[in-house]
C-alpha cells in the first residue's frame, strides 16, 4: 500500500490498551439448561426431515420441542435459517448473538432474533463437537460470523451462474413450504448459522477462512425452540468446505433433522420468553 499513513509517536502505546469486553454477559438471562436437558430425557422424536446434497428443506418445531442436526454418511456442513413460524419478519440475528456469545456458539449459548424483538428464539441443548474449542489458527465450528455462500458474490468474483449455493437452497426451501414465489421468498433468507462449519479470520490480514470441519457421521447439534420455529437447512455445496464452496466439485453429504416432543409437564415453569421490553419510542415520547 502506497498511501500507508505514518504511526504517530505513541502507535505503541495506543496499540497496548487492553479491550473492553463489548457486552459482558453477567445480565443476560442465564438459559435453563438443566431444565431442558431433564426434558429432553422424556422426549420422543416426533418428525424427521432429510436434507439432500446441495439441497435445503423447511421444517417446523413449536416452541417446547427439540431440533437435532445430524451429520450422516460423510463430513458436511450445513447453512441454518430460522424464523418466527407465525411472522416471518422476526428472524435469526447473526450479528447480535455474535456480539453477545462470540464468533462461534455451542452449549447454553442462544440464537436471538432481530430487532425489534431480540428475544432468545433457540438455545443449544446438546453440541458433540464441544470438544473442538479454538484451534492453533483461531477456527473454531459453529460460525455466526459467515453470511451463507450465494451466487451474487460468486458472480461478483468470478461471473458465475451458479444456483445451488445455500441462498438458492434456502429461497427454493422457503418458497416451496410457504408457497410464495421464489422471489418473494428470497427476501426473507437471512445470514445463517453456519452448522458444523470451522472457520476464523487469519491473524495477519484478517480474511475470513474456513478449514476441513472436524464433524464425522453421527455428530449431532441439538436445540430447545424458545418460540415457534420455522427452520430451512442448506447442506452447503461446499461439503466439508476443505476447498471450495459455490461450485459441484466438493463432495456433499446430507444433513439429517429430526424433532423430539418432551412429556406433558416436563417443562414445568417454563415460559416462550416475550419480546423485547424496550418501549419503542426512540426518544420520541411515550
Ligand atoms: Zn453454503
Amino acid at each position: 500500500m502506497t498511501d500507508m499513513p505514518l504511526p504517530p509517536a505513541d502507535a505503541d502505546d495506543r496499540r497496548a490498551i487492553k479491550p473492553v469486553i463489548c457486552y459482558p454477559n453477567e445480565t443476560l438471562p442465564e438459559a435453563p439448561v438443566a431444565l431442558y436437558q431433564a426434558a429432553r430425557e422424556t422426549a420422543r422424536k416426533i418428525d424427521e426431515v432429510l436434507i439432500p446434497a446441495r439441497d435445503a428443506r423447511c421444517f417446523e418445531v413449536p416452541a417446547g420441542q427439540f431440533f437435532r442436526i445430524s451429520s450422516v454418511e460423510g463430513p458436511q456442513v450445513g447453512d441454518l435459517n430460522l424464523w418466527n413460524s407465525k411472522d416471518l419478519r422476526e428472524r435469526f440475528f447473526s450479528g447480535k448473538t455474535r456480539a453477545l456469545h462470540g464468533t462461534h456458539i455451542t452449549s447454553g449459548e442462544r440464537m436471538w432474533t432481530c430487532l425489534p424483538t431480540l428475544r432468545p428464539m433457540a438455545t443449544i441443548v446438546h453440541d458433540t463437537l464441544g470438544w473442538y474449542g479454538i484451534d492453533g489458527y483461531g477456527g473454531s465450528v459453529h460460525d455466526v460470523i459467515g453470511t451463507r455462500c450465494d451466487p451474487y458474490t460468486g458472480n461478483l468474483l468470478s461471473g458465475d451462474q451458479y444456483h445451488y449455493c445455500c441462498h438458492s437452497n434456502l429461497t427454493r426451501a422457503l418458497a416451496a413450504h410457504t408457497g410464495m414465489p421464489p422471489h418473494e421468498a428470497e427476501p426473507y433468507v437471512h445470514d445463517v448459522l453456519n452448522v458444523f462449519m470451522c472457520t476464523g479470520f487469519t491473524r495477519d490480514t484478517g480474511q475470513y477462512f474456513m478449514k476441513a470441519s472436524p464433524v464425522r457421521p453421527g455428530d449431532y447439534l441439538e436445540f430447545f425452540a424458545e418460540i415457534d420455529l420455522l427452520g430451512a437447512l442448506s447442506a452447503c455445496p461446499g461439503g466439508d468446505c476443505s476447498s471450495e464452496h459455490s461450485s459441484d466439485t466438493a463432495a456433499c453429504y446430507p444433513l439429517l433433522v429430526e424433532v423430539f416432543a418432551p412429556e406433558e409437564g416436563a417443562l414445568e415453569g417454563w415460559r416462550s420468553p416475550s419480546i423485547n421490553g424496550y418501549d419503542r419510542s426512540h426518544g420520541l415520547g411515550g
